[in-house]
């Protein structure tokens, strides 16, 4: 029992002893980012005195992520976690109790003004009729901020100034970094909205599979219809597809895009029946590989962007 607390007091002290090396001398801050477009970012504001551990990383899916030990690990051993938030990140609480980590939770799209959506329930049953349909709706707000560079811009300062609370000593070239990384965001924001402004208007109008796009869409003006709504959990029911078949083919909706993180078949099949053209791939949730079209935050707005205009140009 004794030399078994004795064991438990020298392993937290060693814990504790790595812990507050970190933040001493010439170590890096240890930070964690819930998924790769909040790595991203973190790592432009952070520079080199930023060590980022993202968990969901390329190509991944943060709605629907299993956290493992080794991301428990990598948490409890952080300074500081950097998270989406607006209910994006579903599997997070539990992974901070699991790991032990009590460390500052910077909230990204704090400030933000979230886009509400009336969601409706899980339907997999064959009861339902458009009368019937909102009898398990609930509101829930849209996570996808980071789709709108407006926003991109607040992440930043959020980000920035969580860097400089747990590191006051680098906040010279926080600020420098954020600075310049903003510029670059307001150059891009003006370079989106004049790109999707030469499309023609009756063209603005494209389907995704899992409604991802709603900030983009609102700030730069384009119409999204999504089967699967603001989460890839729900899978879209044969009555949604169906109605959005009618619709594709009622309003000549052009084209349809698949993303980076979800699978392909719906769309096609959406594709095939309608004669709406597969417009490519949009980035929604992920970056890519270093090596793919989008492997930054602003690379993801320019091949995004490329694609719709590729796809609406008449
Ligand atoms: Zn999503």
């Amino acid at each position: 029992m004794t030399s078994g607390l004795i064991r438990f007091g020298l392993a937290l002290a060693v814990v504790l002893g790595v812990a507050s090396g970190s933040q001493a001398g010439d170590a890096k801050v240890k930070a964690v980012a819930s998924f790769s477009i909040v790595d991203d970012m973190v790592k432009n504001v952070g520079g080199d005195r930023v060590e980022v551990i993202t968990l969901v990383g390329p190509d991944g899916d943060a709605h629907v992520f299993s956290p493992t030990p080794t991301d428990a690990k990598a948490l409890a051993q952080a300074d500081i976690l950097f998270v989406n938030g607006l209910g994006f990140e579903g599997w997070m609480q539990r992974l901070e109790t699991s790991s032990g980590f009590k460390g500052p939770v910077v909230v990204a799209s704090t400030g933000v003004k979230p886009i509400e959506m009336h969601e409706e329930g899980h339907h997999h049953g064959d009861e339902d009729d458009d009368k019937g349909e909102d009898h398990d709706a609930e509101e829930v707000s849209d996570p996808h901020a980071w789709q709108s560079l407006a926003n991109g811009k607040l992440y930043v300062a959020n980000i920035r100034d969580g860097l400089i609370a747990v590191d006051p000593a680098g906040r010279a070239i926080y600020e420098a970094n954020a600075a310049k990384y903003l510029d670059a965001i307001a150059k891009e924001e003006t370079d989106v909205k004049a790109a999707i402004a030469k499309l023609p208007p009756e063209r603005r109008r494209i389907i995704t599979s899992h409604d991802a796009f709603g900030y983009f869409a609102s700030a730069y003006g384009l119409e999204v219809i999504a089967p699967e709504g603001v989460s890839t959990e729900s899978e879209a029911s044969a009555q949604d597809v169906a109605k959005i078949i009618r619709q594709i083919r009622a309003e000549k909706i052009p084209a349809v895009f698949l993303e980076n993180i979800s699978d392909r078949r719906l769309l096609d099949q959406i594709a095939s029946e309608t004669g709406a053209k597969i417009g490519g791939t949009l980035y929604f949730d992920a970056l890519s590989p270093p090596d793919g079209p989008a492997p930054t935050y602003l690379d993801m707005f320019r091949h995004n962007v490329g694609a719709l205009a590729a796809a609406l140009s008449s």
